[in-house]
């Protein structure tokens, strides 16, 4: 992490929210998973840290964290929702059908070509979700 990049107990003190100790260590779990966890994850890591964190209290984090924006919640069709800080660089998901594995990626081309899109329907884009559903390839597939 650069020094430019805020942590995410700094944007929640940022946007005003009050930061117990248990929250504090709800973020810094969030921080330091690049897994995209679930709650019932991030309960199992924050509770090893603190055990009288509750899975009730990490339910009601993510939420505060996601409704101020501070955090992405996706939901990668297994019926769990997961959950990232907001990434500097965006990314996108490909996620392995098989083992749940999510593998980020960029692609400047697939980037352009949903702007072009967009234009060509008198949008100007903001925003976009994309998510790759795969199983691995078989040797000479
Ligand atoms: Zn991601």
């Amino acid at each position: 992490m650069t020094d430019v990049e805020k942590s995410l107990e700094e944007l929640c003190v940022e946007r005003g929210m009050r930061m117990t100790e248990q929250r504090r260590v709800i973020a810094r779990v969030l921080e330091a998973s690049d897994d995209h966890p679930d709650v019932e994850e991030l309960y199992r890591r924050s509770s090893a840290v603190d055990s009288r964190i509750s899975i009730s209290t990490v339910y009601r984090t993510v939420k505060l964290f996601e409704d101020a924006g501070i955090i992405e919640r996706h939901d990668f069709r297994d019926g769990r929702s997961r959950y990232e800080t907001v990434p500097d660089e965006h990314h996108d998901h490909l996620i392995d059908l098989k083992s749940g594995e999510v593998i980020e990626f960029h692609s400047p081309e697939i980037e352009a070509l949903q702007e072009r899109i967009a234009r060509e329907h008198g949008f100007k884009l903001v925003d976009h979700r994309l998510e790759l559903y795969g199983i691995p390839l078989k040797e000479g597939e």
